[in-house]
Protein backbone atom coordinates (compact mmCIF):
# COMPACT_ATOMS: atom_id res chain seq x y z
CA UNK A 1 0.00 0.00 0.00
CA UNK A 2 2.75 2.29 1.05
CA UNK A 3 4.60 1.54 -2.04
CA UNK A 4 1.58 2.28 -4.24
CA UNK A 5 1.10 5.86 -2.55
CA UNK A 6 4.86 6.74 -2.88
CA UNK A 7 4.83 5.71 -6.90
CA UNK A 8 2.06 7.64 -7.47
CA UNK A 9 3.72 10.75 -5.45
CA UNK A 10 6.74 10.06 -7.56
CA UNK A 11 4.81 10.31 -10.68
CA UNK A 12 3.04 13.66 -10.13
CA UNK A 13 6.13 14.93 -8.64
CA UNK A 14 8.24 14.01 -11.91
CA UNK A 15 4.98 16.55 -13.88
CA UNK A 16 5.35 19.24 -11.82
CA UNK A 17 9.53 18.70 -10.94
CA UNK A 18 11.24 18.29 -14.15
CA UNK A 19 10.46 17.74 -17.68
CA UNK A 20 12.31 16.51 -20.95
CA UNK A 21 11.67 18.31 -23.90
CA UNK A 22 12.96 18.01 -27.33
CA UNK A 23 14.39 20.47 -29.52
CA UNK A 24 16.21 19.89 -33.24
CA UNK A 25 18.42 22.52 -34.81
CA UNK A 26 18.87 22.71 -38.42
CA UNK A 27 20.21 25.11 -40.60
CA UNK A 28 22.91 25.58 -43.94
CA UNK A 29 25.99 24.14 -42.60
CA UNK A 30 28.68 26.50 -40.85
CA UNK A 31 25.66 28.42 -39.26
CA UNK A 32 27.18 27.69 -36.09
CA UNK A 33 24.77 25.21 -35.14
CA UNK A 34 27.28 22.84 -33.20
CA UNK A 35 29.20 26.22 -31.67
CA UNK A 36 25.42 27.46 -30.49
CA UNK A 37 25.60 23.99 -28.76
CA UNK A 38 28.94 24.02 -27.26
CA UNK A 39 28.17 27.27 -26.03
CA UNK A 40 25.06 25.90 -23.97
CA UNK A 41 26.27 23.07 -22.97
CA UNK A 42 30.33 23.43 -21.73
CA UNK A 43 30.18 27.84 -22.45
CA UNK A 44 33.52 27.25 -24.79
CA UNK A 45 33.40 28.64 -28.15
CA UNK A 46 36.01 27.20 -30.92
CA UNK A 47 37.14 28.79 -33.90
CA UNK A 48 38.16 25.97 -35.69
CA UNK A 49 34.90 23.43 -35.78
CA UNK A 50 35.02 20.36 -37.29
CA UNK A 51 31.97 19.81 -39.89
CA UNK A 52 28.99 18.08 -38.50
CA UNK A 53 28.60 14.52 -40.08
CA UNK A 54 25.38 13.19 -39.13
CA UNK A 55 24.12 14.53 -36.20
CA UNK A 56 24.76 14.97 -32.69
CA UNK A 57 22.80 14.95 -29.71
CA UNK A 58 23.69 17.10 -26.12
CA UNK A 59 21.61 17.60 -22.86
CA UNK A 60 21.16 21.10 -21.53
CA UNK A 61 20.04 21.67 -17.72
CA UNK A 62 17.64 24.48 -17.14
CA UNK A 63 16.35 24.60 -14.26
CA UNK A 64 13.64 21.73 -13.86
CA UNK A 65 13.66 21.33 -17.52
CA UNK A 66 15.66 19.16 -19.66
CA UNK A 67 16.66 20.36 -23.49
CA UNK A 68 17.49 17.33 -25.29
CA UNK A 69 19.33 19.39 -28.56
CA UNK A 70 19.25 17.48 -31.73
CA UNK A 71 22.50 19.23 -33.73
CA UNK A 72 21.93 18.06 -37.20
CA UNK A 73 24.41 18.38 -40.41
CA UNK A 74 23.16 20.93 -42.79
CA UNK A 75 25.35 19.72 -45.62
CA UNK A 76 23.12 19.21 -48.84
CA UNK A 77 23.51 15.27 -48.43
CA UNK A 78 21.75 15.89 -44.81
CA UNK A 79 18.96 18.13 -45.50
CA UNK A 80 16.76 15.03 -46.33
CA UNK A 81 17.16 14.01 -42.73
CA UNK A 82 15.83 17.08 -41.33
CA UNK A 83 12.18 16.63 -41.11
CA UNK A 84 12.61 13.09 -39.50
CA UNK A 85 14.25 15.29 -37.02
CA UNK A 86 11.86 17.53 -36.53
CA UNK A 87 9.08 15.50 -36.48
CA UNK A 88 7.74 15.23 -32.63
CA UNK A 89 10.01 17.11 -31.39
CA UNK A 90 8.47 20.69 -28.75
CA UNK A 91 10.30 22.72 -31.37
CA UNK A 92 12.38 23.52 -34.19
CA UNK A 93 15.88 26.10 -34.27
CA UNK A 94 16.42 27.14 -37.42
CA UNK A 95 20.05 28.59 -37.50
CA UNK A 96 20.99 30.98 -40.27
CA UNK A 97 24.81 32.86 -40.53
CA UNK A 98 23.43 36.23 -40.30
CA UNK A 99 26.63 37.86 -41.98
CA UNK A 100 26.84 35.24 -44.84
CA UNK A 101 24.11 37.08 -47.71
CA UNK A 102 25.13 35.24 -50.20
CA UNK A 103 23.64 31.87 -48.63
CA UNK A 104 20.40 33.66 -47.25
CA UNK A 105 18.32 32.92 -50.42
CA UNK A 106 18.96 29.23 -50.08
CA UNK A 107 18.59 28.83 -46.49
CA UNK A 108 15.37 31.01 -46.94
CA UNK A 109 14.06 27.95 -49.53
CA UNK A 110 15.39 25.27 -47.24
CA UNK A 111 13.37 26.61 -44.59
CA UNK A 112 10.21 27.09 -46.62
CA UNK A 113 10.46 23.78 -48.06
CA UNK A 114 10.67 22.06 -44.38
CA UNK A 115 7.60 24.09 -43.08
CA UNK A 116 5.37 22.64 -45.97
CA UNK A 117 5.97 19.13 -44.84
CA UNK A 118 3.00 18.38 -43.09
CA UNK A 119 4.20 16.65 -40.38
CA UNK A 120 5.76 19.24 -38.77
CA UNK A 121 2.91 21.91 -38.87
CA UNK A 122 1.92 23.36 -35.65
CA UNK A 123 5.45 22.74 -34.17
CA UNK A 124 6.68 26.02 -32.98
CA UNK A 125 9.71 27.54 -34.98
CA UNK A 126 12.60 29.79 -33.73
CA UNK A 127 15.14 31.28 -36.01
CA UNK A 128 18.10 32.14 -35.01
CA UNK A 129 19.95 34.79 -37.01
CA UNK A 130 23.96 34.11 -36.01
CA UNK A 131 26.87 35.63 -35.60
CA UNK A 132 25.50 39.49 -34.97
CA UNK A 133 29.56 40.42 -33.74
CA UNK A 134 30.49 40.17 -37.27
CA UNK A 135 30.19 42.95 -39.75
CA UNK A 136 27.18 43.57 -41.89
CA UNK A 137 25.11 41.06 -40.11
CA UNK A 138 21.37 41.23 -40.56
CA UNK A 139 18.87 42.35 -37.50
CA UNK A 140 15.83 40.30 -36.69
CA UNK A 141 14.12 42.48 -38.61
CA UNK A 142 15.90 42.02 -41.71
CA UNK A 143 15.71 38.46 -41.42
CA UNK A 144 12.43 38.16 -40.93
CA UNK A 145 11.55 40.51 -44.43
CA UNK A 146 15.01 38.63 -45.97
CA UNK A 147 13.76 34.83 -45.21
CA UNK A 148 9.82 35.91 -45.66
CA UNK A 149 8.80 34.74 -41.80
CA UNK A 150 5.56 36.98 -42.25
CA UNK A 151 3.92 33.85 -45.02
CA UNK A 152 4.43 30.94 -42.89
CA UNK A 153 0.86 29.95 -41.36
CA UNK A 154 1.34 26.54 -40.05
CA UNK A 155 2.77 27.64 -37.14
CA UNK A 156 4.00 29.94 -34.52
CA UNK A 157 7.76 31.49 -36.25
CA UNK A 158 9.78 33.80 -34.10
CA UNK A 159 13.37 35.40 -35.03
CA UNK A 160 16.48 36.49 -32.62
CA UNK A 161 19.58 37.94 -33.36
CA UNK A 162 22.44 36.73 -31.46
CA UNK A 163 25.81 35.92 -30.90
CA UNK A 164 26.73 32.14 -30.08
CA UNK A 165 30.68 33.64 -29.76
CA UNK A 166 30.17 36.54 -27.47
CA UNK A 167 27.14 34.73 -25.87
CA UNK A 168 24.45 37.90 -26.96
CA UNK A 169 20.49 36.95 -26.64
CA UNK A 170 21.67 33.07 -25.70
CA UNK A 171 19.36 33.65 -22.11
CA UNK A 172 15.90 34.61 -24.56
CA UNK A 173 16.56 31.96 -26.46
CA UNK A 174 16.58 29.59 -23.38
CA UNK A 175 13.56 31.11 -22.24
CA UNK A 176 11.77 30.94 -25.75
CA UNK A 177 12.63 27.50 -25.79
CA UNK A 178 11.59 26.78 -21.96
CA UNK A 179 8.36 28.15 -23.10
CA UNK A 180 7.82 25.88 -25.65
CA UNK A 181 7.97 22.92 -23.04
CA UNK A 182 5.15 24.82 -20.92
CA UNK A 183 2.82 25.53 -23.70
CA UNK A 184 2.83 21.71 -24.67
CA UNK A 185 1.84 20.84 -20.97
CA UNK A 186 -0.91 22.89 -21.14
CA UNK A 187 -2.54 21.51 -24.35
P1 LIG B 1 27.42 24.35 -38.14
O1 LIG B 1 27.88 23.77 -39.44
O2 LIG B 1 26.13 25.06 -38.32
O3 LIG B 1 27.39 23.36 -37.03
O4 LIG B 1 28.47 25.50 -37.77
P2 LIG B 1 29.69 25.41 -36.74
O5 LIG B 1 29.20 25.42 -35.35
O6 LIG B 1 30.58 24.29 -37.16
O7 LIG B 1 30.40 26.84 -36.98
C1 LIG B 1 30.92 27.22 -38.22
C2 LIG B 1 31.92 28.35 -38.03
O8 LIG B 1 31.25 29.52 -37.58
C3 LIG B 1 33.02 28.05 -37.00
O9 LIG B 1 34.23 28.54 -37.48
C4 LIG B 1 32.57 28.84 -35.78
O10 LIG B 1 33.66 29.22 -34.97
C5 LIG B 1 31.89 30.05 -36.42
N1 LIG B 1 30.87 30.68 -35.55
C6 LIG B 1 29.84 30.06 -34.93
N2 LIG B 1 29.11 30.94 -34.22
C7 LIG B 1 29.68 32.16 -34.39
C8 LIG B 1 29.37 33.48 -33.91
O11 LIG B 1 28.42 33.75 -33.17
N3 LIG B 1 30.18 34.49 -34.34
C9 LIG B 1 31.26 34.25 -35.18
N4 LIG B 1 31.99 35.30 -35.53
N5 LIG B 1 31.57 33.03 -35.63
C10 LIG B 1 30.79 31.99 -35.24
MG1 LIG C 1 27.67 21.33 -37.07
Amino acid sequence: MFEWIWSIWEWIAALFWKEEMEVTLVGLQNSGKTTLVNVLTTGEFTEDMIPTVGFNMRKVQKGRVTLKIWDIGGQPRFRSMWERYCRGVNAIVFVVDAADQGRLETAKNELHVLLEKPQLSGIPVLVLGNKNDLEGALGAEELIEKLELGSVTTQEVSCYSISAKNRVNLDITLNWLIRQARNRRRD
